[in-house]
């Protein structure tokens, strides 16, 4: 039985794309006939990659999302590792411009089906999870735009958000219009932000581009955490990948926001391609000196801001 005091676990960042099963990744790739980068390898074995060997290892996975089988395979991928690490639910970032549009690789129908199909079984195996559009960052708000003309015509009941990834190369202001596009639509707004550009990206992603959630934010200073704090804005925090994608950044900081009192929470965000799940994280968390509490604090908050947990 489970405990009612206790909140659910909740993976509160991972991708569709990123959240691949290696095995089925292995057994597809041969299929094809296709050789697996080695950059794949590499961050399979657990050895850091720069920023652009990590996002050739990404398409080498995207790539293969190319009819609805795929796609449900992927969701149902993300689903056994967070049932199997004791979770209830999870965040699903996804991107079906880039799969439909930018690729040409699967119809907009078959994607959503694929998902629609991967969250009934997410639902069978006792999951709750939604799923947030995620725009490259660095192709620009046209392109944001784009997406939302592919999609806001008759989007799916389980898409909940909208938010911004890949390179943090565009400011958040030129990004304004597109997000205030979103939110007209009822969709909550988050950003990557504070990752691979400047910790200055994520006061500006809040102030400029009215986000409502923050994913990362590592490179921020005392003043921004704080003023992510009094807004009460979540913040969506990935050891694993961050120890990966943005090694420079040492120590983490998440000690220092939850002392100032940043509502973070504990995502995977790739763990098909860094391999890692609920448990790791957790234990990751740990491992920076958090005492028993503030990991009970980061569970709390990944339930009380989780989407997938709300209407
Ligand atoms: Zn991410």
């Amino acid at each position: 039985m489970n405990d009612p005091s206790i909140p659910p676990l909740i993976d509160r960042h991972t991708h569709l794309e990123g959240g691949l099963d290696p095995v089925w990744v292995r057994r597809e790739a041969e299929r094809r006939g296709l050789g697996l980068p080695a950059s794949l390898e590499a961050l399979w074995s657990g050895q850091a990659q720069p920023f652009e060997g990590f996002i050739e290892a990404f398409l080498f996975g995207a790539a293969l999302l190319d009819s609805r089988e795929a796609v449900r395979e992927a969701v149902l991928a993300v689903a056994r590792r967070t049932k199997a690490s004791g979770g209830s639910g999870f965040d699903l970032w996804a991107s079906p411009h880039f799969l439909v549009v930018h690729r040409g690789q699967i119809s907009l129908d078959a994607f959503w089906r694929g998902l629609e199909e991967g969250l009934a079984d997410a639902e069978t195996l006792g999951l709750r999870a939604c799923v947030v559009l995620d725009a490259v960052n660095h192709f620009g708000p046209l392109h944001g735009h784009s997406l939302l003309n592919l999609t806001l015509p008759d989007l799916p009941p389980f898409v909940k958000g909208f938010s911004t990834g890949g390179l943090e190369g565009c400011p958040f202001r030129d990004w304004a219009p597109v997000f205030d596009r979103a939110r007209a639509a009822g969709l909550r707004i988050a950003a990557h932000a504070g990752e691979n550009g400047a910790g200055s990206n994520v006061r500006e992603a809040i102030l400029d581009g009215g986000v409502v959630r923050i994913v990362h934010g590592l490179r921020a200073d005392d003043a921004t955490f704080e003023l992510l704090a009094e807004r009460r804005i979540p913040v969506d925090v990935c050891p694993s990948s961050n120890h990966a994608l943005a090694a420079d950044v040492h120590p983490h900081p998440l000690p220092r926001m939850l002392r100032l009192g940043v509502r973070c929470a504990l995502g995977t965000d790739d763990p098909g391609l860094i391999p890692c799940d609920l448990g790791s994280e957790s234990r990751a968390a740990a491992m920076m000196g958090l005492d028993e509490l503030a990991l009970a604090r980061l569970r709390q908050n990944g339930a009380e801001d989780a989407w997938c947990l709300q209407d």
